[in-house]
């Protein structure tokens, strides 16, 4: 028998659409996928090079178990000139992507029935990972109205004397909503007033557009940076998504319990892989520019598009490369008898009827949507919306 903790798990949505579409791929089918949540771009050479020669150089064995000095050294370098954030060596740990460090990071600070708010929508593993550490998860509803930014007022009364942590995801993924400075300096407050931590999940910083600006919270005082758990990664901005290679930067009794954690689980993450880390972080930078202007041309386009289907509003994402389309109004339309319910029923008929492929907002807390990831070609992106505009057409 399994284990009451397992049973409670769901599988990764949006890793079961992708595989889906992948199989329908490998039949011959011409799916276009809106579903992975990975840039399309390649990894930049010199990255790659970094990790062959380290393999090659015979860099094959145990490394620390939060990571090489030289890594560390290239992210507490990073934490300083991007975020304004000072940390010492004790005070990072790298892990095996940022969900993992994110999970172990849960697991180090929750205890059963410690309370963690979650805004919604939210990154689908946050509610799991909270679960298998046996907290509690307090759900915000961020309005769509508010381009799904949560406001201060209904994060205050969400709190309680069992509120542990607040999980920050900005820019966000899956609304793609970004926290204004002042709404950042707000939250930091009411950490610091109730006491309680901040997972910030800040793996999308560079993907933001129109001039706005990302701000760590731990960089806005030294209370805030205490109860401050930055987690950040590789996968997005380098695209590195395979490489899994993600960090943690927090006060060191809370790193000091993830090496402890960690030490029994995966030991260190691939050694290999750590110089490539290294060369990312200290190497030339204009190719995550260069991403972010193809995404940004990209994401006007969707936008666009979207809003001209007679049944879906889309509002205009200030960073990801994801958008999070209204599609309640087509709730209760129908397709060969069949009716369109919620989001899983919508995302099902696209992916049926139109080969097209998206991930369900039901996953994310928020079943009035779904999530299409344009981390894809535009001439994919055409052909896609062409599809999905045939198929709403067709619901009676
Ligand atoms: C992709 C993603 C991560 C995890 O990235 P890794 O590949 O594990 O480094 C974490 N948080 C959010 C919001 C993401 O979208």
């Amino acid at each position: 028998m399994i284990s009451e903790r397992a049973k409670k798990i769901s599988p990764s949505p949006t890793l079961a659409i992708t595989a889906k579409a992948k199989a329908m791929q490998a039949q011959g089918i011409d799916v276009v996928n809106f579903g992975a949540g990975e840039p399309d771009f390649d990894t930049p050479q010199h990255i790659k090079d970094a990790a062959i020669e380290s393999l090659q150089s015979g860099f094959t064995k145990y490394t620390p178990t939060s990571g090489t000095p030289d890594l560390k050294k290239a992210i507490i370098d990073k934490l300083k000139r991007d975020n304004g954030l000072e940390y010492q060596p004790s005070e990072i740990i790298v892990s095996l992507g940022a969900k993992h460090s994110i999970y172990n990071a849960v697991l180090a600070t929750v205890n059963p029935g410690d309370e963690v708010i979650i805004p919604t929508p939210y990154w689908v593993s946050y509610p799991e990972i909270v679960g298998m550490a046996e907290g509690k998860c307090i759900y915000v509803t961020a309005d769509e109205s508010a381009s799904f930014m949560v406001s201060i007022e209904k994060l205050r009364k969400a709190v309680t004397p069992k509120t542990k942590m607040l999980i920050l995801n900005s820019p966000s993924n899956p609304t793609g909503g970004v926290y204004t400075r002042e709404q950042i300096t707000q939250i930091a407050d009411l950490a610091v007033e109730k006491g309680f931590y901040v997972l910030s999940d800040e793996i999308y910083e560079k993907i933001i557009y129109d001039g706005r600006e990302h701000v760590s919270i731990a960089s806005l005082g030294e209370e805030i940076k205490k109860l401050t758990i930055t987690a950040n990664g590789f996968s997005k901005a380098f695209s590195m998504t395979g490489w899994r290679l993600g960090y943690i930067a927090a006060d060191k009794e809370i790193v000091y319990a993830m090496e402890a954690l960690q030490s029994h689980s995966a030991s260190n993450l691939v050694s290999f892989t750590q110089p490539a880390g290294v060369a990312a972080l200290n190497g030339p930078q204009d190719v995550v520019e260069k991403m972010v202007v193809e995404f940004d041309k990209r994401r006007k386009y969707i936008v666009e598009r979207l809003n001209a289907i007679d049944g879906i509003t889309c509002c205009m994402p200030g960073g990801t490369f994801y958008v999070f389309p209204n599609i309640s109004a087509l709730y209760g339309k129908s397709y060969d008898g069949k009716v369109i319910n919620g989001s899983d029923n919508f995302a099902d008929y696209m992916l049926e009827s139109a080969n097209v492929a998206m991930v369900a907002g039901s996953g994310f807390g928020a079943d009035n949507y779904v999530r299409l990831s344009y981390a894809t070609s535009m001439e994919a992106i055409a052909k896609g919306i062409d599809r999905i505009a045939e198929a709403v057409a067709k619901l009676k």
